[in-house]
Order: C-alpha cells, then sequence, then structure tokens
C-alpha cells in the first residue's frame, strides 16, 4: 500500500472568496469566505472532487473556520 500512497495526490483550489466580517486571529486583517475545491488525484487523473466552504485569511493564508 506504500506505492499506493505515492500515486495519489490532494490539490486544494480556492474558487472565489467573499470579504466577511471577522478578523484573522493571526495578522488581525480582514477574513473572507472562501469556496474550496479539493480534487484527489491517483495517477494524475482526477477521480474526486469535494467543495466546502472555510474562512480563510487572504493576507496570510491562515484558514480560520471550515464548513463541512
Ligand atoms: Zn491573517
Amino acid at each position: 500500500m506504500v506505492v499506493f500512497c505515492f500515486l495519489v495526490d490532494q490539490t486544494r483550489k480556492i474558487k472565489r472568496t467573499k470579504p466577511v466580517a471577522g478578523s484573522c486571529s493571526r495578522c488581525r486583517r480582514g477574513a473572507s469566505v472562501a469556496d474550496i475545491v479539493t480534487t484527489t488525484r491517483f495517477c494524475y487523473v482526477p477521480i474526486c472532487w469535494r467543495s466546502h466552504k472555510a474562512i480563510i485569511c487572504t493576507f496570510c493564508g491562515a484558514t480560520l473556520k471550515t464548513y463541512s
């Protein structure tokens, strides 16, 4: 199963962000709500897409809260 692990990778893409009330706990700047699409690839072929929302900081990249 070790080989299997090397063939699988995940990429995370932020589709769009929208400013939201609240501030980042790290840099104190504005937080944004983002639509994040996670793609799981096997041998570089996408096999699974999953999208979820999260509150992120667009300045330092911190994830402040995730929604499933
Ligand atoms: Zn921040």
